[in-house]
């Protein structure tokens, strides 16, 4: 059972119009975690049916991008593109664009060809690979080995044995896929979470929306809060995926410099405009430290950040320290630094399943 880092602490619904109602559905098992879609609806019958076509659209991202299912867009590119030059989809090719920027933007922390050693590990069956192997897989981690070409809309690696998992980064899209889907759609107040990454649309009726972030081992309390409207935020865990042996955890966040499990912070929250950003930032600070990670964070207008390290501290960016002015979209902290607050009224988190 994985935890998915963040809570969503839902306070009682305010008073709206009689016919109009709060729906959310939760369906298990697509892109290896549990979805959760909450919308204001008018009109629920087309609430249902706005639900269902974000279910519909996440499910379609699942089997274009799983490296689970041999069938995958992704898992024909891993068999194939050592070899030659594979045409692919619009849709994968401007992912993997986007991917290979989030690895530029994180000073190569963020990277899809992290699989070519990870997929050595597997941390249900508490598999992990011995050195000689990491040392043999390791050149082909690099995301400079991933080679597009716009013209042919083509996919390459630019050597044998690179591999590439979209699993850092596809949840995080799936969000925002659904999230334009309700926008289309007119919905102005609404939250799509696909495991650990979320984004909302507008607030809870002048309220915000509320993520509590969890204490990295008692994932039942919540060590910070931070409002959000208008906003995405992801949360990567040491304690997702993984399995401790001799003292050491080996967890699902692989550095590519060494194919070791990162472990330079405990959990990393990030909060921007899209999913898509959120989840492609918040690998780097287990990869780079909380320190780099930060600098990243805190060049970038439009991103902010909550770690927490081995030691326990909980390090907020910039626009999150208490009593500076916010991001647009999130507010600083109330009660931050709190180790162990209560959370009175804090609903069921949208919780995930392994892969
Ligand atoms: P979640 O799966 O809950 O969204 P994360 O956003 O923390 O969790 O993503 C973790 C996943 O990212 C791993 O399971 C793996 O698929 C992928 N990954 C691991 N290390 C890296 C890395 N260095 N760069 C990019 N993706 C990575
Ligand atoms: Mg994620």
């Amino acid at each position: 059972m994985k935890h998915c880092g963040v809570l969503l602490l839902l306070g009682l619904l305010p008073s709206a119009p009689a016919h109009a109602e709060w729906l959310s559905r939760t369906v298990d098992g697509i892109m290896g975690t549990r979805i959760y879609v909450e919308i204001w609806a008018e009109d629920p019958a087309r609430g249902e049916a706005a639900i269902d076509a974000v279910m519909d659209e996440m499910r379609h991202i699942d089997a274009t991008m799983s490296t689970y299912k041999p069938t995958s867009e992704v898992s024909k590119v891993n068999a194939l593109a050592g070899t030659q030059a594979v045409p692919i989809s619009a849709e994968l090719f401007k992912l993997l664009g986007t991917a290979l920027e989030y690895s530029r933007i994180t000073e190569g922390a963020f990277d899809i060809t992290y699989a070519s050693v990870g997929y050595l590990y597997d941390f249900r069956e508490h598999k992990r690979p011995t050195e000689e192997q990491i040392k043999a897989a390791l050149p082909a981690v690099n995301y400079r080995h991933v080679l597009l070409d716009a013209r042919t809309h083509t996919v390459r690696f630019s050597q044998p044995g690179v591999r590439i998992d979209l699993g850092g980064i596809a949840k995080g899209y799936s969000v925002d896929c659904g999230i334009e889907i309700l926008q289309a759609r007119g919905y102005t107040h609404a939250l799509v979470n696909a495991g650990g990454d979320s984004r909302v649309i507008g607030d809870r009726f002048g309220r915000p929306w509320v993520v509590g972030i969890r204490h990295p081992d008692h994932p039942d309390q919540v060590i910070t809060r931070i409002p959000l409207v208008d906003s995405a935020f992801s949360t990567s865990g040491d304690y997702e995926r993984y399995f401790d042996e001799g003292g050491v955890r080996y967890h699902h966040i692989i550095d590519p410099h060494t194919g070791h499990s990162a472990s330079k912070v405990r959990s990393a929250t990030v909060i921007a405009p899209t999913a898509t950003r959120t989840d492609g930032l918040s690998k780097t600070a287990f990869v780079l430290g909380p320190d780099e990670a930060m600098r990243i964070y805190n060049r970038l207008d439009d991103v902010d950040a909550v770690l927490v390290t081995p030691d326990g501290r909980i390090l907020y960016s910039k626009g999150l320290e208490p009593g500076v002015a916010p991001q647009p979209g999130a507010a600083p902290p109330d009660g931050a630094a709190r180790p162990d607050a209560a959370t009175p009224g804090a609903a069921d988190p949208p919780s995930s399943t392994t892969h």
